[in-house]
């Protein structure tokens, strides 16, 4: 198994300067015994790349990178929630969520 790394483009902005591993796609064999007889099973670990540092382009962080990549954010949600962070932080907002005053940013 050869694990490359590449320059792959940022969701932000589009340019290829966020530092990436990619792990190829591998079949592995599953060897299961049961009544005297073993089974062979094959399965295959699907292609993976792994997020290694944040935007050198528009300074995006590797969390947010990895968040939309990964499809759990937008672009938009971590651009709306930067920005609700920013409007709170204009409030006196200090960042620090303590266990009776919750602060819940987004949805
Ligand atoms: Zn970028």
């Amino acid at each position: 198994m050869t694990i490359e790394f590449r320059k792959i483009p940022c969701p932000f902005c589009n340019v290829p300067a966020v530092d990436s591993q990619i792990f190829p796609k591998e079949i592995r064999y599953k060897i299961s015994r049961a009544a005297g007889r073993s089974i062979t099973t094959t399965y295959a670990i699907p292609e993976k790349t792994e997020i290694l540092s944040g935007c050198l382009s528009c300074g995006k962080s590797k969390t947010e990178i990895k968040d939309v990549l990964k499809g759990n954010k937008s672009i938009l949600d971590v651009k709306k929630r930067k920005k609700r962070l920013e409007d709170l932080k204009a409030l006196g907002f200090s960042g620090v969520i303590t266990k009776n005053k919750q602060v819940i940013i987004g949805e």
